[in-house]
């Protein structure tokens, strides 16, 4: 049977131990504690190692990943590849999923230590990178128009409806025959 009163005791406990223990103050933002190993923090891009292959932006699933891509002959070898000229990582949308670090087949997009991203403005937590700003408002992946169904569909479901079966005509009683 459970005792009355054990939990505030319990509790009671706790805190006059807490308030009888050593006090710690972390003088933040002055002092900042190590982050644990594996965290996430804001996303940055090496641009001089991107080839611009978009995958970071079409996995995305908050579609914060904005590129302009365009072509250049950046190596001098005198055929012009894919460049990303513009590159937008919009912190207001992002949920540090990791998706697009681990698509990226050159490594050249993952976390740094920085967490604190705050402004005034949303549009303000869309950090350009690249030669060119991209628009950060824009879509950059817009939802797919899907293709009306055809009225011929059936009402309960896309399945397609069956021909009624044939019936065989019934045959005429012989004539004479016992009723
Ligand atoms: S961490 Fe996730 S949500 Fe953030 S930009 Fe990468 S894929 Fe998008
Ligand atoms: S996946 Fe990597 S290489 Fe490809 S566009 Fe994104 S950052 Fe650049």
């Amino acid at each position: 049977m459970p005792q009355v009163g054990q939990g505030i005791l319990k509790g009671m406990g706790i805190t006059l131990k807490h308030l009888f223990g050593k006090k710690i103050t972390r003088m933040y933002p002055e002092y900042k504690r190590d982050l644990p190993e594996r965290s996430r923090g804001m996303l940055t891009v090496d641009m001089d190692r991107c080839i611009a292959c978009l995958q970071c932006m079409r996995i995305c699933p908050d579609h914060c990943i904005s590129i302009e891509q365009t072509k250049r002959d950046a190596d001098g070898s005198g055929k012009p590849k894919p460049y990303a000229i513009g590159f937008v990582i919009d912190d207001s949308r992002c949920m540090y999923c990791s998706l697009c670090v681990e698509v990226c087949p050159v490594n050249c997009i993952y976390h740094t230590e920085e967490f604190e991203a705050q402004a005034y403005n949303r549009l303000e937590l869309a950090r350009q990178f690249g030669e060119r700003p991209v628009d950060p408002t824009i879509d950059p992946k817009p939802p797919v128009k899907k293709k009306p169904k055809k009225a011929a569909a059936s009402a309960d479901g896309d399945a397609p409806k069956r021909a009624p079966k044939k019936v065989p005509p019934k045959k005429a009683p012989k004539e004479g025959a016992a009723a």
